[in-house]
């Protein structure tokens, strides 16, 4: 009770009962910045995840028995080479794919015995999915793509334009929002995307590669946006990249080869009150 201790990095991955300090930003305009003391908790855990795909004949390890733990509010970052299993660690958290062994689970349950609609509705209202090639439907204005995620959800009327507009106001897009995607540039379409996967407050935003598309001013601007996401909503953000400089933004960062994770690094210091 009372002692403090250096965290080693251990928190995030056994779920140890390590509290740590952490700022959080003013809720409302106004407010003075506040420091919370809070427990850390679990978003999202593997234990012990392998994908392997078959191809005719072949056996490719996409994700190699992997178990890490992403806590609540948490920005991670995974960084490795092209094939090392980036897209496939984080299209098993949003379930887009499933693993082949171990389990992952999501907010406290285990996604072992989901069915394809206990997936489908996590998709439509935990995650949020940012995409490399932004992946906007091209016949719609900037507006209808962001408000899609809340028709999908059954919502209609005044309540899911003043949430589009809310949001488009978040990404800096108010002024764009009758635009088609062509009728943007590469920096504006990842905000629209963003703007888009967090319309319903999903709790984790899975971010792929967002800023391979863009140069390294929009993609800073992008790394800057998910970053104030977390501070702002306590959102959890995965993000996975092949860039230093954008995992650089992240609050630790996993590198990974050939399907495992090798090596946690944590960039913000933690004060931890044992
Ligand atoms: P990254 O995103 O890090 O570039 P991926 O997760 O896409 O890597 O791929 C990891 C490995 O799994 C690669 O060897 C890739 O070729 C293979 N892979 C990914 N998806 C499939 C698939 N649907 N079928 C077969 N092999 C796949
Ligand atoms: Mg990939």
């Amino acid at each position: 009770m009372g002692m403090s201790r250096a965290c080693q990095g251990c928190c995030s991955v056994n779920g140890c009962d390590i509290r740590r300090q952490q700022a959080v930003e003013p809720i409302s305009c106004g407010d003075p910045p506040r420091v919370r003391m809070e427990k850390q908790i679990s978003m999202v855990r593997f234990d012990q995840v392998s994908k392997i795909y078959e191809r005719g004949g072949d056996t490719i390890i996409g994700l190699d028995q992997v178990s890490v733990e992403v806590g609540k509010g948490d920005f991670c970052a995974f960084i490795g080479p092209s094939g090392c299993g980036k897209s496939t660690l984080l299209n098993l958290v949003g379930g887009l794919d499933v693993p082949t062994s171990g389990d992952i689970i999501l907010g406290g349950h285990s996604t072992s015995r989901f069915t394809s609609n206990e997936w489908t509705r996590i998709r439509r209202e935990t995650v949020g999915i940012v995409f490399q090639a932004f992946h906007l439907i091209p016949g719609l204005t900037a507006a209808e793509n962001v408000a899609f995620p809340l028709l999908l959800r059954g919502e209609r009327g005044v309540s899911v334009q003043a949430r589009v507009e809310e949001v488009l106001e978040l990404v800096s897009m108010t002024a764009r929002r009758h635009h088609r995607p062509s009728e943007l540039s590469g920096g504006e379409q990842q905000r629209v995307a963003i703007a888009r996967a967090i319309v319903h407050r999903p709790q984790i935003i899975l971010a792929d590669e967002p800023t391979g598309n863009l140069d390294s001013q929009h993609g800073a601007e992008i790394i800057t946006l998910l970053r104030s996401l977390v501070q702002r909503f306590r959102q959890t953000v995965l993000l996975v990249t092949h860039s230093t400089e954008a995992a650089g933004a992240a609050d630790y960062v996993w590198s990974m080869k050939d399907g495992r994770l090798l090596t946690r690094t944590q960039h913000e210091p933690v004060t931890v009150v044992a």
